[in-house]
């Protein structure tokens, strides 16, 4: 596979217009999906937010372009979906250069791929970097929810999130229309469903920088 991405030098020069033809530039994109696969969450978010645009990163191409034209379909035929798209990217090297700080109010981390071996920590999609990263680019108030069917990655994640200072684990509201769709929406949860498995959902708020107040 090749590896280079296309991603933009600033947040600024991001012409999200390549990906929603109908986007309004005094809008912002709100919701970011990392490593969102075959795109399920974003086909069942975007109709539930109509006015919120949300984009899925994908690292394969196959799978991004698939997404894409799971989209491009789903248009022709709705006046939603107006609202959704995928971006390949190494989710874990460049949001931001896609969201300036505190631009985004969801992100989903569902099923990420497990990696056990210590050699490969710095892969894990929740390191110590990234969750900095994260922080960045989520406003404070906004939610990271995450779900896996592996117990040992949902410890590391509640356990990493819960001890990093700007995240907090957070219980939803029976409101939270997001929280509800979590594991019934993706090609994985799905397969996790048909297994008869078990998924294990946290969530986490952004907190204010205690340093900052
Ligand atoms: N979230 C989807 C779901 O629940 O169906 C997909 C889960 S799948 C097990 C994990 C996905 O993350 C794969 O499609 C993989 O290609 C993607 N991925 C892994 N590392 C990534 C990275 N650094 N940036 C973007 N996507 C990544």
């Amino acid at each position: 596979s090749d590896h280079s991405f296309e991603y933009p030098l600033t947040p600024e020069v991001m012409d999200w217009t390549k990906l929603y033809p109908r986007f309004k530039p005094e809008n912002e994109v709100k919701f970011c999906d990392i490593g969102c696969g075959y795109g399920g969450l974003l086909v069942t978010l975007s109709p539930m937010f109509p006015d919120t645009y949300m984009v899925g990163f994908e690292i394969r191409v196959k799978v991004s372009d698939y997404v894409n034209d799971r989209f491009l379909a789903l248009r022709q035929d709705n006046e939603v979906y107006h609202n959704a798209g995928v971006i390949r990217t190494n989710a874990m090297k460049y949001l931001p250069n896609f969201f300036r700080k505190g631009q985004l109010e969801k992100m989903f981390i569902l099923y990420p791929d497990p990696h056990f071996k210590k050699c490969k920590h710095k892969w894990r999609i929740v390191s110590e970097g990234l969750l900095a990263e994260y922080a960045y680019v989520l406003k404070v108030g906004g939610l990271v929810y995450t779900v896996s069917d592996v117990k040992e990655v949902h410890d590391w994640m509640v356990e990493h999130f819960t001890n990093f200072p700007l995240f907090e684990r957070y219980d939803p509201s029976a409101e939270d229309k997001a929280a509800q769709v979590l594991i019934g929406s993706t090609e994985e949860g799905k397969k996790v469903l048909r297994n008869k498995g078990q998924s294990w959902t946290a969530i986490f708020r952004r907190v204010e920088d205690p340093y900052q107040v």
